[in-house]
């Protein structure tokens, strides 16, 4: 493994918009490339420019702390730093792969972010994040923390040819429990289901049931995608040696998206999948309101739960205009409460999306959502 240490430019990245798969404001990344290494991980497509060979090198932004430290300093801003959670970690790199041990980039990052009293979401696949339990604890009770791990089943053997560089499922689960014994919630990022490997309705339900014991919050679910060029091949030759039968139905699938997205008819049927077995287990697919609506703006607020609606209709195979009208919301300059006349000339904006926008400016929340989301 080569370490290669280099001075970024910048650290922190503001979102265009609030995430409303994460509910995170800004993110970064503090390690390009990555140690764990996971076979589908799309961190090593051309796309993503990460240089060197993606798991053989790792580049360590060493003056990250400084950075951050500089561009968090509310005198040099503008304007007012955006509300929602800082994401730590995902992207290019895990924020708890091993080279962090020596670093502590990560560690010294949540202390300024507690410092600065930003709630963090950190998503990592490592149990090293059980280092920071001080912390974590410490942003948690000043604001609040979510700690997500990701997964692409619950079974172990397999994690063991297609994430060789991660601790297995059961000590990310073990991991879950221990940050829920200390009052921290947690999320599981289900993503990405291996076609074939893990995304049968037995692989999902094992998962979910192994989730639902672990204690989490909510499970976020989705597909795999596979992008012509590194990330493809690499993944195609691990295939090959482990699963050679499997060759043909990947070809029947993957059929050279440019975002590397499996067929639609594929999609919809694992979606459907998860939503029956998720359902079934009383498992909120996005993030609970109660983890964010007292955090965000009211506009954020109103986009995020527009586009979580959007995510059920189209579940349900039904038209939705709600991302349509999360979209014109979040490129509002002025305050959305000064338009609750107008709500309908917005685009996207019909009878029933104008209900339930005025109920959440009136309550700060959706009745309307909160069925689909539990019901
Ligand atoms: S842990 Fe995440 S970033 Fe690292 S290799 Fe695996 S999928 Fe990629």
């Amino acid at each position: 493994m080569r370490v290669k240490e280099v001075t970024a430019k910048s650290i922190l990245r503001k979102n265009k918009k609030i995430e409303s798969w994460f509910l995170t404001a800004y993110g970064m990344n503090l390690y390009r490339g990555c140690q764990h290494n996971c076979v589908y991980c799309d961190g090593r497509s051309e796309k993503y420019q990460v240089e060197g060979e993606f798991g053989e090198e790792v580049i360590v932004k060493i003056n990250a702390i400084e950075l951050l430290r500089r561009e968090l300093d509310i005198r040099r801003k503008r304007a007012p730093f955006k509300l929602g959670y800082v994401g730590v970690g995902g992207g290019v790199g895990d924020s708890y792969q091993p080279v962090e041990k020596k670093y502590e980039l990560t560690r010294k990052t949540l202390y300024i972010l507690y410092e600065k009293k930003f709630p963090v979401h950190v998503l990592t696949k490592s149990t090293l994040v059980k280092r920071d339990i001080d912390i974590i604890k410490k942003i948690n009770s000043q604001n609040r923390a979510i700690v997500s791990m990701s997964f692409s089943s619950a079974d172990d053997k397999i994690s063991s040819v297609f994430e060789p560089g991660v601790p297995c499922p059961s000590e990310r689960l073990e991991t879950i429990r221990f940050f829920k014994n200390e009052g921290i919630a947690c999320g599981m990022y289900l993503m990405p289901v291996i076609p074939f490997i893990t995304d049968s309705p037995k692989q999902i339900e094992n998962t979910v049931k192994k989730a639902k014991e672990s204690g989490v919050d909510f499970i976020i679910f989705s597909g795999m995608t596979l992008k012509d060029g590194r990330q493809k091949d690499y993944f195609i030759n691990t295939l090959q040696k482990s699963y050679p039968d499997l060759i043909v139905e990947y070809n029947n699938i993957y059929r050279g998206n440019k975002w590397g997205s499996p067929i639609f008819q594929y999609n919809e049927s694992i979606y459907q999948t998860f939503d029956i077995i998720a359902r079934r287990y009383k498992m909120p697919q996005r993030i609970p309101p109660r983890l964010y609506s007292d955090i965000l703006s009211e506009k954020d607020l109103v986009v995020v739960i527009l586009e979580h609606i959007d995510y059920f209709m189209k579940m349900q195979n039904k038209k939705s205009p709600y991302g349509y009208a999360a979209y014109s919301i979040s490129q509002l300059k002025e305050p959305l409460s000064n338009m609750k006349n107008e709500l309908r000339t917005l685009r996207g904006v019909g009878r029933v999306t104008e209900k339930i926008i005025l109920e959440i400016l009136e309550n700060g929340r959706s009745t309307y959502y909160e069925k689909l989301l539990l019901g």
